[in-house]
């Protein structure tokens, strides 16, 4: 006899549901007197809905740990369809993805017992109550970093005055307000839906909900950020939220196959990012950045709001710690982007970025094995440019 799978509840194991229960989609019509669904994390909201008065229970499937679309359809049945039942995440997940799991909507995850030998219980429970911006150890990554955004970011940065900073001893929330006043109707933010993207667009949703939030959709991103963009949208009911794409017949010209990244990464980035992004930023007079003094010398004395050039830059975080960031998401109980849990801290397009191991810079993890380090987007003099300093956390 087979050894059963496993459901993680509440971080202890329980018996799931008999998988003669658990009936396909293809076949759930057929069964009347069945209440248990299982459905692929690519299927679409309009034919699970239709099976929803019956369904007690929901199993999403998940392909592979990597695969985040299943997390997108769990927020969309809970959010859009407003499903009460049970949500079950099924298939190779690790604890680390737990909590971001719940984030979903999904109340448990069921394991086959080969995983759940791997990850036993007491992984499962120490994920729920250690969850946090903090990489923890996972059998993804085999040579086990155990580092975190706090410990691989100095969090000391030069106290050098600026004395051309008008807005200088303001609280961020302070000066991103008196920015979105100042310059009502011609003010972006630009948002990488990175690690420490939260707390800007947490702000913005409580300033002005409404504001122009620019996101580069390169359709190159993982799966989970994505999901992490969509849940954040809904969370903070932002409305003016526009994904910026690559022109397609330009992308059709220059990437038919879609590996450019691989045989010319700045052509990649120009094609996809840099070329997007000038189309639509330049529209506005200024710009909110997430910047911090103390992620580079070159931003050592970086003021709040920075003038000079066609566009003025408003850099709210400016006088930011690591620490900070970290504090400001817990007290506002903001989700963490799902791929820190897995050791990435550094968050870009998918083929261009790798985990970074303990004591390696946070960026390390991008383009490596290549020179470059940044994808091309800085603003310079009225014009964008590449630019040859290294490592400047630029926000793509
Ligand atoms: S980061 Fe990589 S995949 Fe993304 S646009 Fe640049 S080269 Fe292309």
């Amino acid at each position: 006899m087979s050894t059963p799978d496993v459901l993680i509840s509440g971080g202890q194991p329980q018996s799931p549901p008999p998988n003669d229960d658990i009936i396909s989609i293809e076949e759930f019509a057929g069964h009347n007197s069945a209440d248990i669904l299982r459905v692929s994390g690519e299927e679409s909201l309009e034919n699970i809905e239709l099976h929803l008065p019956r369904a007690k229970t929901v199993v999403v499937t998940f392909p592979a740990f990597t695969d985040g679309r299943g997390f997108s359809l769990g927020r969309l049945l809970r959010k859009r369809a407003g499903f009460e039942g049970q949500l079950i995440a099924e298939g190779p997940l690790i604890p680390d993805q737990y909590a971001f799991a719940l984030q979903c909507g999904f109340n448990a995850i069921k394991l086959e017992p080969a995983l759940f030998e791997r990850h036993t219980e007491g992984s499962w429970f120490e994920a729920l109550d250690q969850f946090d911006l903090t990489y923890q150890r996972g059998y993804a990554v085999p040579s086990g970093p155990a580092t975190s955004v706090l410990d691989a970011r100095p969090t000391g940065f030069r106290t050098t005055e600026n004395a051309k900073d008008p807005y200088r001893g303001l609280s961020a929330e302070s000066a991103l307000k008196k920015a979105i006043e100042a310059y009502e109707g011609q003010i972006v933010l630009a948002s990488s839906l990175g690690a420490d993207s939260a707390v800007l667009l947490h702000m913005v949703s409580k300033i002005e909900p409404n504001l122009p939030i620019i996101f580069l959709d390169t359709g190159k991103h993982f799966r989970e950020t994505l999901a992490y963009r969509d849940m954040l949208i809904d969370d903070l009911g932002l409305t003016n939220f526009q994904n910026i794409r690559p022109d397609p017949a330009e992308v059709k010209a220059q990437d038919p196959k879609g590996d450019l990244n691989q045989s010319a990464p700045d052509a990649c980035c120009d094609l996809r990012k840099v070329r997007p992004l000038d189309r639509v930023i330049r529209q506005y007079d200024a710009r909110i950045t997430g910047r911090k003094r103390y992620q580079t010398p070159q931003r050592a004395d970086m003021p709040i709001l920075e003038l000079g050039g066609d566009q003025v830059k408003i850099n709210p975080l400016a006088y930011w710690s690591a620490k900070d960031v970290t504090a400001y998401m817990r007290r506002h109980d903001l989700t963490p982007h799902p791929m820190l849990a897995l050791g990435y801290l550094s968050i870009g397009c998918q083929p261009c970025t790798t985990r970074v191991s303990e004591g390696e810079d946070p960026r390390a993890g991008r383009w490596r094995h290549s020179d470059k380090t940044e994808c091309g987007i800085h603003f310079i003099d009225g014009k964008w440019q590449p630019l040859p300093v290294n490592k400047t956390y630029e926000v793509f």
